[in-house]
């Protein structure tokens, strides 16, 4: 079968890999020069099941106004963007912010993000592929009691899901992560994950996608994809810039972008933009650097240990589409790796960058087939696209080559908003 992937970035690219593998022809078209240049590109480097946590919770619609007069906050919202669109997803995801469906969504995420860490242990196996990949765990950091107190609901999900963890004081956070013995008297204390792994996405996209070469994968780049084209049930081709392509099959995996074309064929998914931002930093003093990911819960903000960089990620910025480099937010980002591993870095060396992610208003991906029997999904991976990418791939290329799915694909599809 010939497969058409719309979209470069991890999500494409981990399908296409598990497409060909399959047996498949596979071509993905995408507008930028390479793969994963968007929100591939930039992000907080975590692999992550541990964390797999929605941001739909009970207390969040509080929290958030709170966020919204604070400085240094975590969320902000450009009142200018708020459309229509804008305010019925903000909607959508207040309605989760109850219990009930926090542990529903905590379980499909982790269901997706614990079998997407065992593929990357799989694919490690078989291919010798370099993404600055370390296997040291999450420390997710508390810096207030009341924090320390709300780790129940986590926690109980955790051990249905039988991932491994533990509650640390503040002096075991220091055996975990030495450096930050620096910044003791900050720290109430934390949860580790030693699960957890971390790496780059845009050069482990880069090399998988060289790997999906080898077995006769095509990319088409510079190509803008402008719609999809159908009739009765049926997808019959895609036109771009660069003319139109055909293919039996085609799998969306355009990250924020897939609502807009999908929209154009009736298919509503309620995936919205949530623009994040990054530093990238070279190690100054290694003895000051974490060794692998810290998630400060205060400001939410991950610092991630690569092999002689340290990448730090985070906040949600809620305005729509735009990607303008807004200093006043890289405050934010800067504050916590200073704050936490002062002498780790050199803050004027860092790359500034910023992505949207593709958030569900149940943070979980909308994965598998839709009204048209040829055209599938794979998008709406929120703020764990690079955690739960191969997962989704294997997930996918297993639904569209007609084989059993290695995980139960309950809560995964499209159909949950239509239920
Ligand atoms: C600040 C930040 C930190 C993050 N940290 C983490 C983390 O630590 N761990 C984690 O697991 N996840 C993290 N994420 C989330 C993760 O990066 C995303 O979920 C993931 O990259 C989404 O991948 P994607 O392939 O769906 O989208 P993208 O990477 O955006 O790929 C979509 C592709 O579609 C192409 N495209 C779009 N429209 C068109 C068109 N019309 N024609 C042609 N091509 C088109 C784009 O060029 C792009 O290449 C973070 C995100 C952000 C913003």
């Amino acid at each position: 079968m010939h497969i058409l992937i719309l979209g470069s970035g991890v999500l494409g690219v981990a399908s296409a890999w598990y497409l060909a593998k399959a047996g498949h022809q596979v071509t993905v078209i995408d507008r930028q020069s390479g793969v994963a240049e968007e929100t591939s590109r930039g992000n907080a480097g975590m692999i992550s099941p541990g964390y797999a946590t929605p941001w739909a919770a009970p207390g969040v619609p509080v929290k958030a106004v709170k966020w919204l007069m604070q400085d240094l906050a975590p969320l902000m919202i450009k009142y200018g963007e708020l459309d229509s669109n804008t305010l019925s997803w903000m909607g959508k995801m207040v309605a989760n912010c109850n219990a009930k469906s926090y542990h529903i969504n905590k379980e499909r995420m982790m269901r997706l993000a614990e079998y997407s860490r065992d593929c990357f242990k799989d694919l490690r196996n078989e291919l010798n592929i370099d993404y600055e990949q370390r296997q040291f765990g999450t420390l997710e950091l508390f810096r207030s009691q009341k924090q320390m107190d709300g780790l129940d609901k986590d926690t109980q999900v955790l051990r249905e899901c039988g991932v491994a963890y533990r509650q640390l004081n503040a002096q075991e956070c220091l055996e975990v992560e030495p450096a930050l013995a620096n910044v003791k008297d900050k720290i109430v204390g934390g949860l580790h994950l030693p699960g957890d792994e971390t790496g780059d996405c845009f050069k482990f996209t880069t090399a998988l996608a060289k790997e999906c070469e080898k077995l006769g994968v095509v990319f088409k780049m510079n190509t803008n994809i402008q719609s999809i084209n159908v009739c009765n049930d049926k997808v019959v081709s895609v036109t771009t810039d660069k003319g139109i392509y055909h293919a039996d099959n085609y799998l969306v995996a355009l990250g924020s972008y897939s609502t807009q074309l999908l929209n154009s064929i009736d298919i509503k998914i309620p995936v919205y933009p949530i623009k994040g931002y990054s530093l990238t930093l070279p190690i100054e003093d290694e003895s000051c650097a974490p060794i692998s990911t810290v998630m400060d819960e205060t400001y939410k903000i991950a610092v991630t240990r690569f092999k002689d960089r340290i990448r730090v990620g985070g906040t949600a910025e809620i305005a729509s589409y735009n990607l303008d480099l807004d200093e006043k937010r890289r405050a934010n980002v800067e504050y916590v790796v200073q704050d936490l591993f002062p002498g780790a870095t050199d803050i004027s060396k860092a790359e500034f960058w910023t992505g949207l992610r593709p958030m569900t208003p149940d943070s979980t991906p909308v994965l598998g087939g839709t009204k048209y029997d040829n055209l599938y999904l794979n998008t709406g991976h929120g703020t764990l696209g690079w955690t739960m990418s191969l997962g989704s791939g294997k997930f996918v290329a297993d639904i569209i080559s007609q084989r059993k799915t290695d995980i139960n694909p309950e809560g995964l599809s499209i159909d949950r908003y239509y239920a």
